[in-house]
């Protein structure tokens, strides 16, 4: 019980949308580094790529994992300025974060659709989208709610992919064919980077 109203308020159990589609069950170690997430005290992403059917009902998965704050924070300094710097020109000109601070301000943290049903930057709703990513910033086993969880469309991250150097599309590359293999994910190669944003 203790534990139970020490729980900050944004926090809850992470929602069966965020667990490892291909067994089932939670995620539970970094992609990178491969630690224990859910017995550690280290915050972690979770991020995934799908195609929506029936919005989140019915869904194929691209790819997911998760990933330490740690290996996070290691693979984007390797972005380069430039290109840094275009992704945040980027996203403070597209991302109206009105609805995200009216989800916090009213504690809306029970409805997840509330923060998934509509693309973060193009505004396009789940059901008129054909591939888009997720994120979740988690906790152990809780979901960590304030800037995450959030959706961003396909056609979004083409926006974003196309304002990346040359070299810094070349370093997502080789990162993804590190992590997730080349071979396994022929969808995903085709559509270039789609890794860390
Ligand atoms: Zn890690």
């Amino acid at each position: 019980m203790e534990e139970q109203t020490e729980r900050p308020n944004n926090h809850r159990p992470i929602p069966k949308l965020f667990y490892d589609d291909l067994t089932g069950a939670k995620m539970s170690h970094c992609i990178s580094c491969e630690q224990d997430l859910l017995h550690n005290d280290i915050p972690y992403f979770i991020e995934k790529a799908i195609k929506p059917q029936l919005g989140y009902e019915v869904y194929a998965t691209i790819f997911e994992y998760a990933m330490c704050v740690n290996c996070m924070q290691q693979h984007k300094s390797k972005i380069s300025a430039s290109s840094m710097a275009n992704i945040n020109k980027y996203f403070q000109e597209q991302i109206d974060l009105s609805r995200r601070q009216y989800l916090v301000a009213n504690e809306l943290f029970d409805d997840l659709n509330l923060w998934l049903e509509y693309c973060v930057a193009t505004d396009k709703h789940i059901k008129s989208i054909g591939e888009c990513q997720i994120y979740a910033q988690c906790l152990g086993d809780q979901l960590v709610m304030g800037e995450c969880p959030y959706m961003i469309s396909g056609e979004a991250l083409d926006a974003v992919v196309g304002l990346l150097s040359a070299e810094t599309i070349d370093g997502f590359n080789k990162l993804k064919d590190e992590l997730v293999g080349p071979s396994e994910f022929q969808d995903l190669l085709k559509g270039g980077p789609r890794v860390l944003l």
